[in-house]
């Protein structure tokens, strides 16, 4: 379905004898020129008809319709299996290769789905204490394999993610982490007329899409799609 070669490259066989280029699911080796090996391409569950192709979750489970503020929302792959350790390397273990797979492959559907006229891509911002222990924003990785060859412009300064509330540490459980979903601000960067892409990694309930589609339209974007790289059924 998808061409999974990085398009290869000198600086990329080099780079490839000194660290020899893995599958970011199974971590086997594979050729310099390919993002993922043959095996996993065919084991990854890769979103099907089963996606409402406009809020982006399960149409068996329920989709999110009724609640969605954004106009359509592209996911590579649901999650589980190899798709949810590569997710979870990509957050938690500095494995980053994951990215690519997936910006390459939304990239892939943005082209198939006719969203040919996105102006800018806005990730899901991490709060600046998240990024410092981290390194990296996964989302904005996602984003930037996304844009990659194309006129889509990438910004990181359209949206920010608020510190963490003190009254938060009196919410328990659930209601705490839909809390923080939604502490997210404006910059105040004008966006008017333009086709965003918001980009995150992991779509669960929407809230966060949701919010930060509220902020985007409020800095005047005329189009929210959403690309995330897996989606929850
Ligand atoms: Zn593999
Ligand atoms: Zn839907």
């Amino acid at each position: 379905m998808f061409d999974f070669s990085n398009g290869g490259g000198v600086r990329r066989f080099l780079t490839d004898l000194i660290f020899p280029t893995r599958c970011p699911f199974c971590d086997g080796f594979i050729a310099y020129d390919r993002l993922c090996c043959e095996q996993c391409m065919d084991e990854c569950r890769w979103t099907d008809e089963n996606i409402c192709p406009l809020c982006g979750k399960s149409v068996i489970k329920g989709c999110l319709c009724g609640k969605r503020l954004y106009d359509a929302c592209i996911c590579a792959a649901y999650y589980d299996g190899n798709a949810k350790k590569a997710i979870m390397s990509l957050k938690y273990e500095h494995d980053t290769q994951a990215a690519e797979v997936f910006g390459r492959v939304l990239r892939d559907m943005l082209s198939v789905r006719g969203f040919d006229d996105i102006d800018t891509a806005v990730p899901v911002p991490l709060h600046r204490e998240r990024l410092r222990e981290r390194g990296y924003n996964q989302s904005e990785l996602i984003a930037r394999e996304i844009v990659r060859g194309t006129d889509i412009e990438l910004r990181t300064d359209v949206l920010r993610r608020k510190p963490p509330r003190a009254e938060q540490h009196t919410l328990a459980g659930s209601e705490r982490s839909d809390a923080a979903k939604e502490q997210y601000e404006s910059t105040g960067v004008s966006l008017e007329g333009k086709n965003v892409l918001l980009v995150d990694d992991v779509l669960t309930t929407g809230a966060t899409l949701n919010a930060c589609t509220a902020l985007l339209r409020a800095q005047g974007a005329a189009r929210v799609i959403c690309a995330a790289a897996v989606t929850v059924e």
